[in-house]
């Protein structure tokens, strides 16, 4: 018996999975509060370019929205809205839920720190009359996008008599920026025949700083010693105060709207501020939850999360040690009943690198927030697999509200791929799978995302925490 148009039709649609742009799934006024939300997102970006200054403004913001600092062994309540900070780059905030702690709690977890590229501890060095500074890369980068973009300098140093100065120039319009220079192709003759990852080589990345002496007719070092003059004038170092800094030079300049429809957001950091915020907003936005909920924002996970401040330390299994002790709980019991969205970013589908992605299971721009069940290298290496039960929830949770969700994974099979913090959370027994926004050119010195993707984010957060 054969079907006619109309039956095949009704059959497509009953049996079919339906993908379609978030704009086609969202109204008008969706629409206007994705634009909304990402103009608060914009300035957190601009904020916080450091993962210090990143945990610096999510603290701005959860003291506005009534959140405290909570100290070990105070008595908590339903409502109690917290915060910790750890080593001024990680924080962790809390929403006191009316359940028994013991019952789990609802755990987003993002990160703030971002591929850029650090100073060394000794730096700043002259050669032919210029001033340059030697850099180490944080994270994976290529490092030949990191040449001839303006630069700006971020970050701490920690004087002789443990004084801490905050750095920050080249944001400013009327500041100056550095930049790490790259051959003319006049003479890159042989640089060009160099494999791409080669094209610029660690060592090449050096920055320019200064190029004007000492007025003086004898001596060398005259330019480097001009740089230190103004850096002491300026923050009162000396150069062994270097030894004892954290500066980062990162992409200078503002988050910005991109295309002639500014439908998207190109920006510095997008991974994995581009999670955090909505995280974070999602869990201001929490009033009275049945279960606790909880946001870590962590750091070091573009190194792999190893450090005091990163998700493999044991700050944030202490801190739930610290809030089931004075809820008459354990932390092992919260643990198992617990569940958790690991916030990060994944790869969008980019038309001019087709052939790095199965296009039947990678994320698209604007297609709303991917879930990823696994991710990983080769057979699933470094991913805590999410369970089909635990995807199931979460799916009829994100249907259930309304969010324009898809699916994606980390490129074809053994093409590359890559990890998230999902699988340290999962390893403390926690039903963990992976949440967040798809991303062009992510780890350039510019990414690029989707607004609708940015708020359905959000949506999926709120949706999360009830
Ligand atoms: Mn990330
Ligand atoms: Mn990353």
């Amino acid at each position: 018996m054969s079907m006619t148009a109309e039956e095949l039709k009704a059959k497509k649609s009953e049996l079919f999975m339906e993908k379609k742009h978030a704009a086609h799934r969202m109204s008008d006024e969706d629409v206007a509060a994705a634009n909304r939300f990402c103009e608060g997102y914009k300035q957190f970006l601009d904020d916080g370019k450091t993962e210090r200054e990143a945990v610096s403004a999510a603290v701005r913001i959860l003291e506005e929205k009534g959140f405290r600092c909570w100290k070990r062994g105070e008595s908590l309540q339903a409502g109690d809205r917290i915060y910790v900070v750890n080593r001024n780059k990680a924080v962790i905030a809390a929403v006191m839920g009316t359940a028994p702690l013991a019952d789990g709690v609802r755990l987003t977890a993002a990160h703030l720190d971002s591929p850029r590229l650090d100073l060394k501890q000794v730096p700043l060095y002259e050669d032919t009359e210029l001033a340059l500074m030697k850099t180490h890369y944080y994270g994976g980068i290529k490092k030949y996008q990191w040449t001839t973009v303006p630069l700006a300098l971020h970050g701490v140093i920690v004087k002789r008599n443990g004084e801490t100065v905050q750095v920050n120039i080249g944001e400013d319009i009327s500041d100056p920026v550095f930049c790490v220079t790259d051959l003319l192709p006049h003479l890159a003759t042989e640089q060009v025949k160099r494999p791409l990852g080669q094209g610029i080589r660690g060592e090449e990345l050096n920055l320019l700083v200064g190029s004007m002496p000492v007025c003086c007719d004898e001596g060398g070092e005259l330019v480097k010693l001009r740089v230190l003059e103004i850096l002491h004038e300026k923050y009162g170092i000396t150069e062994a105060d270097f030894l004892s800094a954290e500066l980062e030079a990162v992409p200078a300049g503002q988050a910005r709207d991109l295309g002639f429809d500014r439908s998207m957001i190109g920006a510095y950091g997008h991974d994995d501020r581009v999670c955090a915020y909505p995280a974070l907003l999602a869990l201001c936005d929490c009033k009275a939850p049945v279960h606790t909920a909880v946001t870590i924002l962590t750091d070091k996970e573009e190194i792999g999360s190893d450090g005091n401040t990163g998700l493999c330390s044991a700050y944030f299994h202490d801190f739930m040690r610290d809030l089931a002790g004075v809820c008459d709980t354990r932390a092992h019991i919260v643990f198992s009943a617990s569940q958790c969205l690991s916030a990060d970013v994944t790869s969008a589908y980019d038309p001019t690198f087709a052939d790095v992605n199965d296009r039947r299971n990678c994320a698209y721009l604007n297609y709303g927030v991917c879930m990823m069940k696994y991710t990983g290298s080769r057979g699933k290496s470094g991913s805590s697999d999410a369970s089909a039960e635990f995807v199931g929830e979460v799916r009829r949770l994100l249907d259930a509200n309304e969010v324009v969700w898809q699916t994606g994974e980390l490129g074809k099979v053994d093409m590359g791929g890559g990890g998230t913090v999902a699988a340290y959370l999962a390893n403390l027994n926690i039903d963990t799978v992976d949440v967040g926004v798809p991303v062009l050119s992510m780890h350039a010195p510019m990414e690029v995302v989707s607004k609708l993707d940015v708020y359905m984010t959000y949506r999926a957060c709120a949706a999360f925490y009830g």
